[in-house]
């Protein structure tokens, strides 16, 4: 999401003649888009807020603008930290950080505020791009700062939503991703601009011709039968499936307030791979939990074994402000206690990783060349994002081709193109 809105920013900063530097000094502008889903990410924007006040010349250049999650806490200790900052916005929507950009930053001083760019440029014609569906999140997961860093669910129209998406097919993109925190609960306010998830999907497929599109990311319980039936197995959507399920003990589950069980998680797996038997399913696990005993995590470990996935995003527990799970619980694990269940979780999950996607050893995948290298090699990727090292190509950036996939790790593969018959 936050590639997204950059993406965007960046194209409407170009389109009154922006030129990117490479290094702050030389900078007019600069724009720090934040994270604060874990401290980790706070502290990173944080940092970089610091170094830059070398960048600050006498002249007051460039001007410094920080946006996105960390700023609606954090704007009073922001503001006195890094005097260096000249603006703060809430908000990381590129529509209200660029009004707001064109208020206060004097060579964009009247400049107009179009709605809905669609950043494309050549380096980008082969990879691809995401479409934001829903801003914020209603969930309220007990660990979660979305919902005070981000708001509450705002639906994106689906009108805006599909002109995007032809606006990226007509540049020439790929294929696209289509973002939600949980994007299954598109339309759930129930207005005419924005129908259900199934309508927002089935509008995309009709009225672009993408070969693939993705979506992301998905919350287990709202995976009905008709998502399976109608958007799951359709062939133009992607296999891959980002099903979060965090922990493996409904105890922890519950604390979570995710809103599913094991059982459902698994009932949900299992139906979607009825739908898709290619499916590749990814996921997200969350260790540390306040309430995670040791037999909890075993249980994760177990899930994890059981369900089987193909790739798995994994983090620590970092108590994040205002959320419910700061209040009710204290942290109750150390950093070291957190750190030595997230590498043994991580170290299995890579051994279960690696082996799963031995299954595409002698398969044929449909591929799209997203770099040709000088020495005629290539880098291609595959439906579910997997990038795949081809010694050789005769296919141009961007167009599709096929791979037989010679050797398989859990980060990438290796292939021979297929030539066309
Ligand atoms: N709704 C998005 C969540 C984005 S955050 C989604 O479902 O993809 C991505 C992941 O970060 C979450 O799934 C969770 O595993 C992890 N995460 C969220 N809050 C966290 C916290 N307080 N500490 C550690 N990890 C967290």
């Amino acid at each position: 999401m936050n590639v997204a809105d950059i993406d965007d920013l960046r194209a409407r900063l170009a389109a009154h003649g922006g030129v990117q530097v490479e290094h702050a000094a030389d900078a007019d502008l600069v724009l720090v888009n934040t994270c604060t889903v874990r401290q980790k990410a706070e502290e990173k924007a944080r940092s970089y807020f610091g170094t830059l006040k070398a960048a600050k010349g006498s002249v007051g250049r460039p001007f410094i603008v920080g946006m996105g999650c960390v700023v609606p806490a954090g704007r009073e200790d922001l503001a006195r930290r890094y005097p260096q900052i000249d603006l703060l916005i809430d908000y990381s929507d590129p529509d209200i950080v660029f009004s707001e950009l064109a208020h206060a930053f004097a060579p964009l001083s009247g400049a107009a505020l179009h709605e809905g760019y669609t950043p494309l440029s050549d380096q980008w014609r082969s990879q691809l791009r995401f479409i934001t569906a829903i801003r914020g999140c209603n969930h309220g997961c007990s660990y979660c700062v979305v919902p005070f860093a981000r708001g509450p669910q705002r639906d994106v129209p689906l009108g805006r939503i599909v002109a995007e998406a032809q606006a990226y097919e007509a540049a020439g993109a790929a294929d696209i991703a289509v973002l939600g925190q949980n994007v299954l609960a598109y339309g759930r306010s129930g207005t005419a601009e924005a129908p259900r998830f199934v309508e927002l999907m089935e509008a995309l497929l009709a009225e672009t011709s993408f070969r693939w599109i993705t979506f992301l990311t998905s919350l287990a319980s709202d995976l009905s039968d008709e998502i399976c039936e109608h958007i799951i197995a359709h062939p133009r959507i992607s296999p891959l499936l980002h099903l979060p399920l965090q922990s493996g003990s409904d105890k922890v589950l519950g604390d979570m307030r995710r809103g599913h069980d094991a059982a459902l998680y698994k009932r949900v797996v299992a139906k979607a791979r009825a739908c898709r038997p290619d499916l590749y399913l990814t996921t997200d696990l969350l260790v540390g939990f306040p309430t995670e005993e040791d037999e909890d995590y075993a249980a994760t470990l177990r899930l994890a074994e059981e369900v089987g996935f193909d790739d798995a995003f994994m983090f620590a527990y970092s108590p994040r402000p205002n959320t419910p799970a700061v209040r009710d619980y204290p942290d109750r694990w150390t950093r070291q206690q957190k750190s030595a269940r997230l590498t043994q979780l991580i170290a299995r999950q890579r051994e279960l990783s690696a082996a799963r996607n031995q299954r595409f050893v002698g398969q044929e995948l449909p591929v799209i060349i997203e770099q040709r290298k000088a020495d005629g090699s290539a880098v291609a990727r595959t439906a579910f994002n997997k990038p795949v090292q081809l010694p050789s190509t005769v296919t141009r950036l961007g167009a599709f081709t096929r791979a037989l996939i010679t050797a398989a790790k859990v980060s990438s593969f290796a292939g021979l193109e297929v030539p066309a018959p």
